[in-house]
């Protein structure tokens, strides 16, 4: 009887999401905490009929290019934390970031992502801008540009958006800035990390932002303020996946393991709820949810994302851009991935949107247009 009960609860809040009418934090919750198989298949299909409704079945292509593991930052949780000296660290040419760059052209797909460990330094700074020039430049202003840099003055973010990139992706890490001092070194600021989404903003990028899940110590509660975060600040795309151990980390030596299985789920549910609320932001399939599990991405599909971030970092740096463990691909070149996925995503039905930028139909909304070149 009691499970009846819930079981129309549960219903209740699904409709409710899929309606589009208003829910609460509470509910949100409910649905994060679900274990049930059925009730999961239940809400990732919602959440699936939504994004059909909201953004359509095309997969959009954001091929990443991990320019350089040198970092000045110290995050507890990240293998190429500053401090950890197991690292062999190296920078990538800028002949080989426009190669790669132009491979991504030269194989359709729309957009690219510039990632790496952050610098604040000129010389990094004047080296992205001429790379961003020079992409702009030799893919005749087709290809759409992401970076992932990390945290800048507003006068960089300026010159890297005045040089062609136009999405820029900034993960808060967690809204919960108790548990944010915890996962950071006291030099590492949560409001300045808020301040910078604001001035990404204002320049004109569309903004994206994300959380880790499954942190120790973050709660159901705090996965849903995460949500209502994203709400709030209107933010365009959302990057998040679950938290997975690097064992050179001080994070990982204060956590017991964490079941793979669980993990996995609690990325995927955050997806759908968030997929749920949002409703028409672009979301992506993390790598991190295929280092749970070979077909983590596809399931991040079919729980409501529609992005998906092809590997295409030349293969010998690779094993230098660990984050955490279990990294796929880390031994395959892009035609490799390519192949991989192109399969991939006909197997679960979906198409690719190929030589498209794929703004977030919110983005697109929120200012009237969006750019699209091609
Ligand atoms: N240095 C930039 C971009 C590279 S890090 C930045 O920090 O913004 C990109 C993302 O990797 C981070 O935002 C973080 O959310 C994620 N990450 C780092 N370590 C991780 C781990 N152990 N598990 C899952 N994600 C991790
Ligand atoms: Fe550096 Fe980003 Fe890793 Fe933090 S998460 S240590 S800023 S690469």
């Amino acid at each position: 009887m009691v499970c009846d009960t819930e079981n129309l609860n549960i219903k209740a809040i699904v409709d409710k999401l899929v309606a589009g009418a208003e829910t609460t934090l509470e509910e949100w919750g409910t649905l994060l905490e679900l274990s049930a198989p059925e009730d999961l298949q239940a809400l990732y299909e919602a959440a699936y009929q939504v994004k059909l409704e909201t953004v359509g079945p095309t997969v959009y292509f954001r091929g990443i290019v991990e320019l350089s593991n040198i970092c000045s930052k110290d995050c507890y949780y990240c293998g190429i934390r500053r401090s950890n000296t197991n690292v062999e660290r190296y920078q990538m040419a800028e002949d080989e970031i426009v190669r790669d760059a132009l491979w991504a052209h030269e194989h359709r797909y729309g957009s690219i992502v510039l990632q790496s460990g952050e610098r604040q330094d000129d010389k990094f700074t004047e080296q992205i801008e001429r790379v961003l020039k020079r992409i702009k430049a030799e893919s005749g202003g087709e290809l759409g540009i992401t970076l992932s840099l990390g945290e800048q003055t507003r006068e960089v973010y300026q010159k890297w958006f005045d040089a062609g990139a136009h999405r820029y992706l900034l993960r808060i890490e967690t809204t919960n800035p108790d548990l944010y001092r915890m996962l950071h070194p006291e030099t590492h600021d949560f409001d300045a990390r808020v301040a910078c989404l604001d001035e990404l903003r204002a320049v004109g990028y569309q903004v994206g932002t994300g959380v880790m899940i499954g942190l120790p110590g973050q709660t159901t509660a705090d996965l849903a303020s995460d949500i209502q975060f994203f709400r709030e600040r209107d933010i365009d795309m959302i990057g998040m996946g679950p938290y997975v151990l690097h064992s050179e980390t001080p994070l990982a030596a204060s956590v017991d393991a964490i079941d793979p299985k669980t993990q996995l789920e609690r990325g995927l549910k955050m997806i759908a709820v968030t997929r749920l609320v949002l409703r028409d932001v672009n979301i992506a399939a993390t790598t991190a949810l295929q280092a749970l599990n070979p077909i983590g991405r596809e399931l991040g599909l079919q729980a409501g994302a529609n992005i998906i971030m092809p590997n295409l970092t030349d293969t010998p740096y690779r094993k230098d851009y660990q984050l955490y463990e279990g990294k796929p691909c880390l031994d395959e070149d892009s035609t490799m991935c390519r192949g991989c996925l192109q399969k991939r995503i006909a197997g679960i039905g979906e198409t690719i949107g190929l030589d498209q930028w794929g703004d977030s139909p919110h983005f697109l909304k929120r200012t009237g247009d969006g750019g699209e070149a091609s």
